[in-house]
């Protein structure tokens, strides 16, 4: 007998014979009707039992979260609400599942509930429905990437250089903490660690995909990043992924052509393959927000918004513009926002970015041309010597979704800024090297997997986008 996948059978276009399905059971009602689920889909399949010749032990043990196998037919359903269901000729439990304990019961849980029980919690409609989208959008992700003429690159999870994230790194060792080897000095002497040196896991792939650019051309990786920053935020994981494309001849321009083409393609992905878990995702969004202040609700859909994002063109906007657009805002005069916009060279807070996107261009923005001293190194320096061509994207609900910029390509500009910052140059000598051999204008730019699942999906909080979230006081699973 063959064995079927409850997505298989619902978009049957027949009726058909002697099927074996297994899956575990959301309900049970009335002794006769099954609700189950595989994963395959967010919908269930009722299975329809004949309780006068299904023994009474069997009975009592098609519970909630039971794993069951089913044989029988698929058949037309003279009930409403489905219009197949599975006439079950025999039964048999695989794994019970005491209902008495259970802890994902057919009722409305809260996340936070959910997320003590991380390992149980793929078993609802939400969490199957975001996990399913995740899954589609990292496909899309590399399917984005090979029919552009990338190639998908993996840079190191342990890294020796730790220019870009001081300070919020996790430190990797073998070393007893409790007995540490010490130089002449009294410091800790890393020359007798596993590597010979201090490593630490990274924080960016970005500074050895750029090696990698400057001779495969197109470039991406995508992988886990960790950053060791006590930000106890809905936006924040201690453990996340990270999307680097680096492409050898793109300038700015041509990076934010590149970053808002990509967005919109993986949203149109999903928009595309995701229909039943994306249409369940807008109604628990639509009842989520009909429980905020009328002031607080978002004027969108989710499907709304995310085919708004496909429609529409990404504002791009200068720093220096942006500021000026703050610094005389509604919220700025009435002294609302926590951090005052008063002078040009200030950072950005997300209270201003979200302003920016939610309230005045109601749109995802690209702000590029920020202040030098703000970015990052290696970010290229205007010509007015002030300003680095950096950009962020950013979306409505999430703030900042992507980072980046055009690379600083000239030698003695990126040696300077360099010694400026006190970094030592023997750290960065082969990132040196490709600004020494056959150096070119070169751009890139990091997207936060996690952000982007969460815009997706609309969940409030990164925590609930990824499997076992990692975050300060929480290594749980
Ligand atoms: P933020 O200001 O929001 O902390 P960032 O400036 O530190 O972001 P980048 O260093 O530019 O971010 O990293 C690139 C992208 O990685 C960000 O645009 C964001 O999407 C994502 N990102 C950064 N930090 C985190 C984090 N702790 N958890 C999840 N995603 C993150
Ligand atoms: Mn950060």
């Amino acid at each position: 007998m063959k064995r079927y996948s409850v997505i298989e059978l619902l978009q049957s276009e027949k009726t058909i014979e002697d099927i074996t399905l297994k899956g575990w059971v959301r309900t049970f009602r009335s002794k006769r009707f099954i609700a189950l689920n595989d994963g395959s889909t967010i919908k269930n399949i009722q299975c329809v039992i004949d309780f006068e010749n299904t023994n009474e032990s069997t009975l009592k043990k098609i519970n909630t979260g039971a794993a069951i196998a089913v044989t029988g037919n698929l058949v037309k359903s003279l009930g409403k609400g489905q219009n197949l269901e599975i006439q079950v000729e025999n039964i048999v439990i695989l794994g019970e599942s005491d209902p008495e304990k259970f802890p994902i019961q057919p009722k409305k849980h809260s996340f936070e509930f959910l997320r003590e029980n991380a390992h149980l919690r793929i078993r609802t409609n939400t969490f199957g429905a975001v996990m399913r989208v995740r899954s589609a959008l990292s496909f899309a992700i590399h399917q984005y990437f090979n029919h552009n003429g990338f190639y998908y690159v993996n840079t190191p999870i342990i890294t020796g250089s730790d220019a870009e994230g001081a300070g919020e790194m996790f430190k990797v060792t073998t070393l007893d903490i409790e007995n540490t080897p010490k130089t002449e000095e009294g410091k800790i002497d890393y020359g007798k660690d596993f590597f010979g040196k201090e490593t630490n896991l990274t924080v960016s792939g970005q500074l050895e995909a750029e090696t990698y650019a400057m001779a495969l051309g197109k470039v991406y990786t995508f992988g886990p990043t960790f950053r060791a920053e006590n930000s106890n935020t809905t936006r924040h994981l201690a453990e996340f992924w990270m999307i680097e494309p680096e492409v050898a001849f793109n300038d700015l321009d041509a990076n934010m052509d590149l970053a808002e083409d990509f967005i919109k393609y993986v949203i149109g992905y999903v928009l595309e393959n995701c229909k039943n878990d994306l249409e369940f995702l807008d109604q628990r969004l639509q009842q989520e927000e009909k429980s905020k202040p009328m002031n607080q609700r978002s004027d969108m859909a989710l499907i709304e918004k995310l085919q708004f994002i496909i429609d529409n063109n990404f504002r791009r906007v200068s720093y220096t513009e942006a500021i000026d657009i703050l610094k005389n805002s509604k919220p700025n005069k009435k002294k609302k926002f926590q951090f005052p916009v008063n002078e040009w060279g200030v950072d950005l807070q997300s209270e201003h970015e979200r302003f920016l996107v939610e309230k005045h261009f109601k749109s995802p923005v690209i702000l590029f041309d920020y202040p030098a001293n703000i970015k990052a190194f290696y970010m290229r320096l205007n010509d007015d010597g002030k300003t680095v061509r950096a950009m962020d994207v950013l979306f409505p609900g999430i703030g900042e979704i992507v980072g980046g910029s055009q690379r600083e390509e000239r030698f003695e500009v990126l040696k300077e800024k360099i010694d400026v910052l006190g970094i030592d140059e023997k750290e960065l000598w082969w990132y040196l090297d490709t600004r020494r051999f056959g150096t070119a204008v070169h751009s890139g730019f990091g997207l936060g997997f996690e952000r982007l699942v969460q815009f997706t999906t609309g969940m409030g909080n990164i925590r609930d986008v990824i499997p076992f979230p990692r975050t300060p006081q929480n290594a749980e699973f």
